[in-house]
């Protein structure tokens, strides 16, 4: 269904768990988040049944995300649920990477059609300071695993931090060389942890144009510029909430973990789903979409939500 201001929402965002397995510095406390009791969080079959109604008002994308979506008991249930209400709506689960060695084959045989990869640095020193103690090597298998598995169009995603993994740009670039992939770097969002960084470790994108010298411009793809460098098999995407405006475009629709729906990622505003059956669900989802607001106003004091990303998925 339209929203108030005419943009087409089709796209879900659920956030099946805020756990993680990482706790990356601009997502998470160092200490982690405190472990909500079973009955606040969405059961699978909640989980099943938002998107059942979503699907009955034209959602037709969704994307499983968190916290760490693979370490949620019953994600590949859900999965299969989702396809069950209809094989054709599009199923992406955006990830750390580190589970997926022992989980594509999975993954794939319950009906993901899409994974996007998070990946802020090759450098093991760097990956294990910004995800406070991951191993890169298990996020490279991961990507290897899926490639076997048979996923294609399998997209990277790093968040530019200045003084962190600015000098990776090469490197993340670099592997669209020889693979097919497409690595999108992201702008850092001023919410949860990031919201209250220092001004200078946000940095816009042009420091990665820099490096696309022999790069043309594909296409606009949403809210992202896709570039390809000559003779290299992948693409480059340039995503920039903070220096572009993406909300003419914006297409979502969020729920966190504990069953609120977001209408858009920057504002405070939530709609309770938990609870909520059949009409009643749909009306509430309705209600949802038509409070969405013309654009985030993101102010000096960043993002008007007090949630951490992992709560509401990214
Ligand atoms: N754990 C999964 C992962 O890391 O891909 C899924 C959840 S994570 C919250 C989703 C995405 O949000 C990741 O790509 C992460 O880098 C991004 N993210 C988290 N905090 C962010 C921020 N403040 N600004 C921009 N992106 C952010
Ligand atoms: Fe976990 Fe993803 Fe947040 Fe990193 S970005 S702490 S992997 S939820």
């Amino acid at each position: 269904m339209n929203d108030s201001y005419g943009r087409k929402i089709q796209y879900l965002r659920l956030s099946v768990t805020d756990l993680c397995n990482y706790r990356c510095v601009y997502c998470m406390p160092e200490t982690g988040v405190h472990k909500k009791d079973h009955s606040e969080i969405l059961s699978i079959e909640e989980m099943t049944e938002i998107v059942r109604a979503a699907y009955a008002l034209d959602i037709r994308k969704v994307r499983l995300t968190g916290g760490e979506p693979l370490v949620r008991k019953g994600i590949l249930t859900l999965c299969r649920n989702i396809k069950e209400i209809d094989n054709a709506i599009e199923l992406g689960v955006t990830t750390n990477g580190s589970l997926l060695p022992a989980m594509t084959k999975d993954l794939k045989a319950a009906g993901v059609d899409r994974l996007n990869i998070s990946l802020d640095s090759l450098n093991p020193e760097t990956f294990s300071k910004i995800t406070r103690g991951g191993n890169v090597q298990n996020v490279l298998n991961g990507i290897r695993s899926a490639q076997d598995a048979g996923f294609d169009n399998i997209k990277i995603n790093t968040v530019l931090m200045n003084g962190i993994n600015d000098k990776d740009i090469f490197d993340l670039i670099r592997l669209t060389r020889d693979n097919q992939i497409h690595v999108r770097f992201i702008e850092l969002m001023p919410l949860g942890v990031a919201k209250y960084w220092n001004s200078n470790r946000f940095m816009t994108t042009k420091a990665v144009e820099g490096y696309l010298h022999n790069a043309e411009l594909l296409r606009i793809d949403g809210v992202a510029r896709v570039y390809r460098i000559a003779g290299y098999k992948g693409t480059i995407g340039l995503i920039c909430p903070m220096s572009d405006s993406f909300c003419p475009s914006c297409n979502k629709i969020r729920v966190t973990a504990d069953g609120k729906l977001k209408p858009c990622l920057h504002s405070h505003q939530e709609i309770e789903l938990k609870g909520l059956h059949g009409k009643e669900l749909e009306k509430a989802i309705t209600d949802g979409i038509l409070q969405k607001p013309q654009s985030h106003r993101f102010g000096t004091v960043g993002s008007a939500t007090e949630r951490f990303m992992n709560e509401i998925g990214g």
